[in-house]
């Protein structure tokens, strides 16, 4: 199924999870969206590692979610480092898959580049991406966008005109990029909807799992963290089993302000850990939609 359609008629709940570095790692990822299957989420998606090294259990792992767990399953797609051959056959080995869904991303620049160039033959940003894909392939299309301006964007104006780029060129809808200060959600949103922007944009939550690690995302991101929960960080310290509890309640808060406002979906970046997700997932009584119900 289209996750286009999901959109039409309620609110989304969604789980990304990310492939293991080796073959020998995908039977606990696929045991975590085996668990998180209880919440019945609308869709999951599986991200694309920078250089495609992983590029082969992303594969897998998306086949087989869509496969064996009768759950929608979006496969993430970058195009920063491969060729347009290259890509164009992961293309056609998902279409082989019955993957209906796909979202186009450019990618970071690889380890120790500060500024992005394409390889060579390769294409530019995800808008070329999506061009590609609407031009040769019938998938549903999502993309990327960023409540606090991407990293290498030189205003929000900038980002957003090629937010409406990609939705031009096909994203059917958007998800964004982690965020700990809703503020930013909601006056991208309206920004978003001054630009002409009208597909569903849902927000993309990240549950802190330990300090260092939310410290490192949001430096890589530019995601700001904010003043209170920089305290509570600083409070917490090493203390990982505290700082997740602290994370757990904290996302419960963030989501709870989000579902309050007309958001049309929630997409948790489970970083294949089931704990935080069920916890703020309990606390919430939140759930997706099995029968297809809206809310
Ligand atoms: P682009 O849309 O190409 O944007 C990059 C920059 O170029 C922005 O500053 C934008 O304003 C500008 N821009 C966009 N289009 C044009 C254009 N046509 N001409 C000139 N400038 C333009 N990374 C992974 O490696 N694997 C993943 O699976 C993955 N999944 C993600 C999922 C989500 C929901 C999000 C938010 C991010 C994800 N990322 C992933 C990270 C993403 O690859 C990076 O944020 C990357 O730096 C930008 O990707 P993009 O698709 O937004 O790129």
């Amino acid at each position: 199924m289209k996750i286009r359609d999901i959109l039409k008629d309620r609110r989304s709940l969604s789980f990304e999870f990310y492939p293991p570095k080796t073959a020998d790692g995908i039977p606990a990822v696929f045991q975590v969206i085996t668990e998180l299957k209880s919440y019945n989420p609308d869709f999951i998606s599986v991200t694309y590692g920078a250089g495609g090294s992983t590029r082969a259990f992303t594969e897998e792992l998306v086949t087989r979610a869509k496969a064996e767990t009768g759950l929608e399953a979006m496969a993430h797609l970058t195009c920063a480092t491969e060729t347009r051959e290259e890509v164009h056959d992961v293309l056609l080995r998902l279409e082989q898959a019955s993957i209906e869904n796909v979202i186009a991303l450019r990618g970071d620049p690889p380890k120790g580049q500060t500024s992005f160039a394409p390889v060579e033959g390769g294409f530019a940003h995800a808008t070329d991406l999506l061009a590609h894909i609407k031009q040769n392939f019938g998938f549903g299309l999502a993309a990327a966008c960023y409540p606090e301006t991407h990293v290498e964007s030189p205003s929000l104006e900038s980002d957003l005109e090629y937010s409406k780029l990609k939705v031009d060129l096909g994203a059917e809808f958007l998800i964004t990029q982690l965020f700990y200060d809703n503020a930013y959600f909601f006056a991208f949103l309206d920004r978003a909807r001054q630009y002409g922007i009208t597909v569903p944009i849902i927000p993309g939550v990240l549950p802190i799992l330990n300090g260092s690690q939310v410290r490192r995302f949001t430096a890589l991101c530019g995601a700001t963290i904010p003043p209170g929960l920089d305290r509570e960080l600083e409070r917490l310290g090493d203390d990982d089993a505290a700082v997740r509890e602290m994370g757990i309640d904290y996302a419960s808060r963030q989501v709870d302000e989000l579902r309050d406002s007309d958001v049309e979906g929630i997409h948790f970046y489970v970083l294949n850990r089931s704990y935080s997700i069920s916890r703020i997932l309990e606390n919430l009584s939140l759930t997706g939609h099995p029968t297809g119900a809206g809310t």
